[in-house]
């Protein structure tokens, strides 16, 4: 008998993978257009997980399909919400072709005009970012594009968010979606992915599914600076930059993929990212570390640094993790650095720290078991993000 597992899985496949794939039930090859079309509506508009519910196709199809294809959602072992509204869950991925089963970690973080849903690329990191709670876990393997869309579906499903249960709900937003922005910030380095991240947008992003914005979906990368052209020409997405530092010498420590494309590369590699104008700028994501990167003079050196180049700044507060020896900036220091970059030309919306009762940041998920220190949880509350555009 076929198990669950040996069953092939659907999500993750494109248009034309699911069209060959209807084969495997059957389906001869002048329907397999309409059938995957069906097929996908289903997956991906509709939410379904049973092929029993797909009502358009008939039943004996539906049965055949069901014992060759699986449409099994990851499974959550751990979901949290902040008081703010914030929701994070653990998701634990079906077993890999190793027979390994992995987790990742995804946040939604709602807001008044937007609701933010934050991905992983990998499980682990090879990058080793110092401040970076996912760079001490080594890298275990990419996601599969199927794994990386998966998050988005268990998402949806969480956040109640198919048509059939946006009917249901009287407070139903207007624009049809509490998901209204994807961020590839969770675990991982999207461009050492770069397969699996393509075809996953390429999903998402999908008219007739998912159909998310690819200029509300962004890729945020430590700066791999190969592959930033081909991002923009293949993925199209946003890009955001996690810059952090406004000298070689610093950011060699804090990103150390920094001593192989140092900062003029990567700028240079910005300068040219396909498509990119006032209206589509590259975000440089700066997470404040005490002392470490938050002088006025860094502040100034940075507005230098981004002249020419259409772009929003996100100072992040550092978030602390067991074991790190950083520490997040003081409020007025981030304040000051903030009023520079401020005066150079950016507006700086001050907006108030999300989900940090629930560790809602990169690699953060998993150190929760292990306790903060009284200080570290104080440092938690006082931390906040600027968004400055
Ligand atoms: N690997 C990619 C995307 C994942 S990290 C990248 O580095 O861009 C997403 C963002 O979270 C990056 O800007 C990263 O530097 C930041 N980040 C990682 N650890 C953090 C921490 N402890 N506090 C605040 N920001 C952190
Ligand atoms: Fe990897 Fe990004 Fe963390 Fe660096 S900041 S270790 S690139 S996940």
């Amino acid at each position: 008998m076929t198990t669950q597992t040996q069953k092939l899985p659907l999500v993750g496949l494109t248009r034309s993978e699911l069209q060959e794939a209807m084969a495997l039930a059957g389906v001869p090859d002048r329907q397999a257009r309409m059938r995957a079309s069906q097929v996908w509506s289903w997956i991906y508009h509709h939410g379904i997980t049973d092929f029993a519910e797909m009502t358009t196709i008939a039943k004996d199809l539906r049965a055949r399909m069901a014992q060759v294809f699986s449409l099994e959602r990851p499974e959550i072992i751990t979901a949290l919400k902040s008081t703010d509204g914030t929701r994070k869950w653990l998701l634990r991925l079906p077993k890999d072709e190793f027979g390994k089963q992995h987790d990742v970690e995804v946040v939604y973080i709602p807001e008044a005009d937007r609701g933010t849903l934050c991905i992983s690329s990998q499980v682990g990191c090879t990058l080793a970012c110092t401040f970076c709670h996912t760079g001490t876990q080594t890298l275990v393997r990419n996601l599969t594009a199927g794994e990386i869309v998966a998050q988005i579906l268990v998402a949806r499903d969480e956040v109640k968010e198919w048509p059939s249960q946006l009917a249901q709900n009287p407070n139903a937003p207007a624009s049809g979606r509490f998901i209204t922005n994807v961020v590839l910030m969770g675990m991982g380095e999207p461009l050492y992915n770069f397969d699996g991240v393509k075809t996953a947008i390429e999903i998402a992003t999908d008219p007739e599914g998912i159909a998310l914005s690819k200029r509300r979906t962004t890729l945020s990368t430590s700066g791999v600076v190969p592959e930033i052209a081909r991002a923009g020409d293949e993925i199209g997405t946003m890009l955001a930059i996690s810059l952090h530092a406004t000298t070689d010498e610093v950011r060699d420590v804090l990103v150390p993929l920094n001593k192989k494309y140092p900062i003029t590369e990567l700028l240079e590699a910005c300068r040219n990212y396909p498509g990119l104008s006032n209206a589509r700028r590259i975000t440089f994501e700066y997470v404040m570390l005490k002392g470490i990167n938050d002088s006025p003079q860094d502040a100034i050196r940075l507005v230098k640094l981004l002249k020419n180049i259409p772009a929003k700044v996100n100072l992040i507060p550092f978030n602390p993790w067991p074991g790190t020896d950083y520490e997040c900036s003081d409020w007025e220091t981030i304040e000051v650095f903030a009023e520079i970059v401020n005066k150079a030309g950016y507006a700086s919306p001050v907006r108030t720290p999300r989900g940090r009762d629930i560790f809602a940041a990169c690699g953060q998920l998993k150190s929760e078991s292990k306790r903060l220190t009284g200080k570290e949880k104080r440092a938690h509350n006082v931390a906040l993000e600027i968004t400055t555009s």
